[in-house]
């Protein structure tokens, strides 16, 4: 008794981005034990229950000797656990568990920008706040991923933090509507969701598998990406009437494509966390619709953010100075105006400061980018 506690004979692997109560409450399954059971009478002196903990509370922050006893029960590594529990994503997806002040919030919500120039948002009176974590929230499931077999449950599915599973491409319902109905023998059929919420929803889910994203020019980290797309639902949450005239129609642009009123209704400004589900969806839809506009060059990000959302501009890479020089001697041979190639390398070292965001299509070249054009273009303009 006073070895190593001995392994529970079944302990399915987790599955990314698993809950923590999720996956217990599955191991609990294969042994024919409730959850209560499995924490109550199987942990040794981490006994959890005693203490007044509940199987929510996994998923935020359990005790480390509790992770500890049954990462030595299952084989799991400790910091695999604590991945499936909000403690473990700090600091990536807050900055701390407590709730912070209003540096908090304007730090991690208002230090950087994305569509809008710096500072361009104003100020709100925030004294305390959490990111993403709201008040009453219920969890949301995917209508396949609930009907599944083998019952696993997102962590994230706490948050309003996306709209449609990532594997399915439909949009998450609450998980107690769906049980309800299910158990009314009419279940609540998969329904799919817009293609830029589909993007931006795996984004989402690819920083909390893999902990960092693909954007169109570089990949960033999970913290940058959570930060970033907190700003950005600032920012379309923003009253268009605060904000210059061109950042005023980058906002009813993105509300058309919406197609709800600007800011879904809402007449006094709230922080995300603190609105309506109907109203975070609507803003996460928006946030959505601003990442693809940005990215076709329907609209144009000005925040320091912005560029991630648009592809490196087409840098040519040139064969030479030979060739350069028979071209322009031929050029001037035959009386063409001066040649381009010395203008266009000189421009384009300009314009790679990330001065101005790109204008014009995404990827594509255009007289307004801060790149050098597609050859196609080159040639055209030859
Ligand atoms: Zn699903």
């Amino acid at each position: 008794m006073n070895g190593r506690p001995q392994r529970w004979p079944l302990h399915p692997r987790p599955q990314p981005g698993e809950a923590l109560s999720s996956w217990l409450d599955r191991v609990s399954g294969e042994h024919s034990l409730t959850l209560h059971d499995l924490l109550e009478h199987n942990l040794g002196s981490a006994s959890i229950v005693d203490e007044g903990w509940s199987a929510a509370d996994l998923d935020w922050a359990p005790p480390d000797r509790v992770l500890a006893e049954v990462s030595e029960r299952t084989g799991v590594e400790l910091g695999d656990l604590r991945a499936m529990t909000f403690s473990g994503w700090v600091p990536w997806l807050m900055d701390a568990l407590d709730e912070g002040d209003q540096e908090h919030f304007d730090t991690y919500v208002r230090q950087d920008s994305v569509l809008l120039t710096p500072g361009e948002v104003g100020h709100n009176v925030v004294p305390r706040w959490r990111p993403w974590l709201a008040p009453g929230a219920v969890w949301h499931r995917c209508p396949v991923c609930a009907d599944a077999p083998d019952r696993v449950v997102p962590l994230f599915s706490r948050l309003p933090l996306m709209l449609s599973c990532a594997e399915h491409g439909c949009l998450v319902k609450p998980a107690g509507d769906l049980v309800l109905a299910a158990f009314d023998g009419e279940p609540m059929p998969p329904e799919p969701a817009r293609p830029e919420t589909v993007e931006l929803d795996r984004r989402t889910h690819e920083a909390i598998t893999t902990g960092r994203v693909t954007l169109p020019r570089r990949s960033v980290h999970a913290g940058v990406w959570f930060r970033l797309l907190r700003t950005l639902l600032d920012e379309v949450s923003t009253s268009p009437s605060k904000v210059r005239k061109r950042s005023e129609a980058v906002l009813h642009t993105i509300w058309e494509a919406v197609g709800t009123p600007a800011r879904a209704g809402l007449n006094v400004w709230r922080p995300f966390e603190a609105l309506d589900r109907e109203q975070q969806e609507a803003m996460l839809q928006a946030a959505a619709f601003a990442m693809r506009q940005t990215e076709t060059g329907v609209i144009t990000a000005w925040g320091t953010l912005g560029p991630l959302l648009t592809c490196l501009p087409y840098q040519p890479v040139e064969s030479g100075a030979p060739p350069r020089r028979r071209s322009r001697a031929r050029h001037q041979r035959r009386g063409i105006p001066q040649p381009t190639w010395t203008q266009r390398s000189r421009t384009s070292s300009k314009r790679r400061r990330p001065t101005k965001p790109p204008r014009g299509g995404f990827c594509s070249a255009s007289p307004g980018g801060d790149g050098a054009p597609r050859p196609s273009n080159a040639n055209a303009r030859n």
